[in-house]
């Protein structure tokens, strides 16, 4: 059976115009992308990749699409919504073949509209590709234009398109496959992790940084059977296990004769997005041998040492700030208590219809539990502010059910810069940290204290190299270039000094 959402969704899941809706976006950075891809001749893949893109939903919840390949002929079924929203049985059955290649979308380049859902399938002297990608192009005007003077007849405003005709360009010159996908690569600049599909096989492939995760795996044993996923959780809904990540500036091509690796930039080093680890990825997905749950929960004992706070209680901002939480309340022995519940089923704020539900929007999301905050001194653990607007409204949400102190611990560092890879930032004007002082934070959201992770904490409890993640919204220090021309969409502010 396919699973059904609810008829009204949670707020967080619905979609928007993420370019420029300003006063209805949610106040936090918006995940781009999840990618997916089977190469399984006999299974039914596109509702094993169904599955797939259901367990990446997070990742993105505006568009939702699947090509699958029978033989050299293509089939696509791609729409505006959630996943179980754009597809259905029939849909799913009339995605016949052996190759399946899945997107699910949040709009960081081009806006929200149909054209721009992936996969891109583009037409090539060797038959049809269908490309997902997750993250972001930075080299997009140079690279437009000149697929512009070449004739390429690009249909959305999207850079994953441009990836996709750029394949074409180099396949229709003569090369084949792997040659031709290699060559269009190293003429994209920025994050990109992308599933590739074609008649004979899927690829994988990660920017030289490896900025976004993508991960292979297992299914079945003789024949062995191929996935490809943007994470572990999209692996462990379908039953296939975890073989390994795909390296940054490698592409993997998996076809009847199995998996073959190409290092296809040598200029690799990596920088994951640290933000997959601290917010966007789902907990129970595994980065570097552990659940984000594990290094989640780390983070918030290193921040009990580095900012305690004297209090009754811990609570934490559900989903994404529970594990912080509860690792707080570990290493500084303080209980931990459910103080806000989660409303899983309301609509957008801007349909509530009285002033007074508008300006306690937050309750549509979030209630307070008053027996249990009433006269208490509490610690509310979030993962990160951008705006702070929800922020300041969950402080009054906390204060009006009792608590008599409220001390914010954030799992994250300032968020001062945008990102340009994949995700959706907010500009530079509108991040509260960019302009504001901690201590003027603090005034703003009426919280007794405020404080931070540092970036040293934040890194430690990675237990890895601390140069191999990008923490540039935290420092400015971007390990892509960025050109000044596309900075200049997002940096409203002169550098602001961290
Ligand atoms: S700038 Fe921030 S959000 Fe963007 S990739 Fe780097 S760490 Fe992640």
């Amino acid at each position: 059976m396919i699973p059904h959402q609810p008829d009204s969704l949670d707020d967080s899941q619905l979609p928007y115009n993420s370019v420029n809706d300003h006063e209805n976006r949610p106040d936090k950075p918006e995940e781009a992308c999840g990618v997916f891809g089977i190469y399984a001749p006999g299974e039914d893949v596109a509702k094993l990749t169904y599955f797939g893109l259901y367990a990446l939903q997070h990742r993105g919840q505006e568009s939702a699409g699947i090509a699958t390949f029978e033989g050299e002929q293509v089939k696509l079924h791609k729409d505006m919504g959630l996943v179980s929203q754009v597809f259905n049985e029939s849909t799913l059955q009339n995605l016949s073949g052996t190759i399946a290649v899945g997107h699910t979308r949040y709009s960081t380049t081009g806006s929200s509209r149909k054209v721009n859902a992936q996969p891109a399938v583009v037409e090539t002297r060797l038959g049809s590709v269908a490309l997902a990608h997750n993250g972001n192009l930075v080299n997009t005007v140079p690279l437009r234009e000149e697929l512009l003077n070449n004739n390429c007849n690009l249909v959305s405003s999207t850079d994953s398109e441009m990836i996709a005709f750029a394949i074409a360009e180099e396949i229709n010159a003569g090369a084949d496959w792997q040659e031709g996908c290699m060559r269009a690569f190293h003429r994209c600049q920025g994050a990109f992790s992308l599933v590739i599909g074609t008649s004979q096989g899927i690829m994988g492939v990660r920017d030289p940084n490896g900025i976004r995760p993508l991960v292979i795996g297992t299914l079945g044993e003789n024949p062995v059977r191929y996935v490809l996923s943007s994470e572990t959780c999209g692996l462990d809904i379908i039953g296939a296990q975890y073989l390994r990540d795909v390296q940054p500036g490698e592409m993997v091509w998996i076809t009847e004769v199995g998996l073959t690796s190409f290092q296809w930039s040598q200029k690799s080093k990596t920088k994951l997005c640290i933000f997959e680890m601290i917010y966007f990825a789902r907990p129970d997905s595994v980065m570097h041998n552990e659940s984000l749950y594990t290094y989640r929960m780390r983070i918030g004992r290193r921040l009990a040492k580095e900012s305690p706070a004297n209090a009754d209680l811990v609570i934490g901002v559900p989903d994404s700030g529970i594990p912080a939480a509860i690792g707080y309340s570990q290493a500084s022995g303080i209980p931990y208590a459910e103080g806000l519940i989660k409303n899983r089923y309301v609509g957008r704020t801007f349909i509530q219809p009285t002033q007074s539900m508008r300006e306690s929007g937050i309750r549509m999301k979030l209630n307070p539990l008053k027996d249990v905050l009433f006269g208490k001194r509490v610690i509310i653990v979030d993962d990160s502010i951008v705006r702070g607007t929800t922020s300041r409204k969950l402080v009054k949400a906390l204060r009006e059910a009792g608590a008599l102190e409220v001390h914010m611990r954030i799992s994250s560092p300032p968020v001062t810069h945008p990102c340009f890879y994949g995700i959706d930032t907010d500009t530079q004007d509108q991040l509260i940290a960019a302009t504001t002082s901690v201590e003027d934070i603090a005034k703003l959201l009426e919280v007794d204290s405020l404080a931070y992770l540092t970036r040293q904490g934040m890194l430690w409890s990675t237990r890895e190299d601390p140069e191999s993640f990008c923490c540039a919204c935290f420092t400015g220090d971007y390990p892509v270039s960025v050109p000044e021309q596309v900075k200049r969409s997002k940096l409203m502010l002169e550098k602001v000094s961290v």
